[in-house]
């Protein structure tokens, strides 16, 4: 059992609480950010004892048997049993809450560890949206010769950034906010784009191996295609409300449209391993109980720098 101290606002909680996938299961307890100490052990655990800080990301539990499970990979569970933190149900059909609240209880298998050297706090927001921008990262061999770009700076973009930054690619952030170019410098870009100015994508056209797409509204992904070269990929992790429409134009050029879920477990701690030996956390924004809507608010209204973490001692 793990006593909460910590819990990222991802924009997930907001999307999932106001059913606007329209798989809402109530009542929720959003929250799959979830950083705190170790409460409680049962007598067959062996990588946990009481007092050690720990984490729970977005899944708890999985089918553990399909070859998806066996390579590492429970979030893609070819079973569809891929049991998530919260908005989900248990083996025995019961809901999952979240980690806007006090305690949560897990399988070791599914429970991190975070490096000592990090701050709790700011290592929360890893848990989403640090290994939901790690992973296509890492499975693109982004690095040193590629042009990278990262559409939206939130929650998963400013992380997107400092992965990109960390793997040595050359990194481009797409930005509606003229308001964050400067951080977005700060945070790991080599160049900002304002997606506000007329003209903006011509001259970026045909230049980009690889784009992640962190953005949760509806926007135009056709240009976003036109940047990619021949072969690129455009990897959708932003996940807005209604679907998008493309042309077969925009990939005619043996451009690729993919996505990614979230990370592996295994993935998962190697991204916190990776973030421990670099010194990288998400930049936060503490909150408390009675500002959770406020908050989810501002998150709305790309108004965060660049991620709320919920005090869960707040109440
Ligand atoms: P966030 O903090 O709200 O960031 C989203 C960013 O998108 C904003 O900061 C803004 O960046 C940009 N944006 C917002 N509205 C826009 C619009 N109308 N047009 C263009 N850009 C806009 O959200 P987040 O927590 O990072 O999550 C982002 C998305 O990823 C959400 O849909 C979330 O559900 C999804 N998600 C997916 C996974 C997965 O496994 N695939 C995991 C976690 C989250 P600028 O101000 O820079 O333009
Ligand atoms: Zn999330
Ligand atoms: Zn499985």
């Amino acid at each position: 059992m793990i006593d909460i101290q910590f819990c990222g606002i991802c924009h997930s909680d907001i999307h999932q609480a106001r059913n606007e996938w329209g798989n809402a299961l109530y009542p929720m307890v959003p929250g799959h950010e979830i950083v705190g100490t170790i409460a409680k052990v049962g007598s067959k655990v062996t990588k946990f004892k009481v007092g050690d800080i720990a984490a729970i990301g977005c899944m708890v539990d999985s089918c553990r048997e399909c070859n998806s499970c066996k390579d590492g990979e429970e979030q893609y569970c070819e079973r569809g049993e891929t049991v998530f933190t919260y908005n989900s149900k248990d083996k025995q059909g019961n809901l999952t809450w979240g980690g806007y609240g006090n305690h949560v209880v897990a399988d070791e298998a599914f429970v991190l560890s975070v490096p000592k050297n990090l701050d709790p706090a700011a290592s929360a927001p890893l848990l989403c949206a640090g290994i939901t921008t790690y992973s296509p990262l890492k499975h693109w061999n982004v690095g040193p010769g590629k042009k990278v770009g990262i559409v939206g700076l939130g929650g998963l973009g400013h992380m997107g950034l400092k992965f990109s930054h960390a793997f040595g690619a050359h990194t481009v952030l797409f930005t509606t906010s003229a308001s964050k170019i400067d951080d977005a410098k700060k945070l790991g870009a080599d160049e900002v784009i304002l997606t506000k100015e007329e003209g903006w994508a011509a001259k970026h056209a045909g230049s980009f191996d690889f784009i992640l797409d962190c953005v949760s509204a509806d926007h135009d992904l056709n240009t976003y295609l036109s940047l990619l070269k021949r072969d690129g990929t455009l990897c959708l992790v932003g996940v807005p409300e209604k679907p998008a429409a493309i042309a077969a134009f925009s990939v005619l050029g043996r451009k690729h449209l993919s996505g990614s879920m979230i990370g592996g477990i295994k993935e998962t701690q190697e991204m916190l391993d990776f973030c421990g030996q670099h010194n990288i956390v998400s930049d936060i924004e503490m909150t408390t109980y009675d500002k959770v809507n406020e908050a989810w608010e501002r998150v709305i209204k790309s108004d965060v720098k660049y991620r709320f973490v919920l005090d869960t001692k707040s109440l």
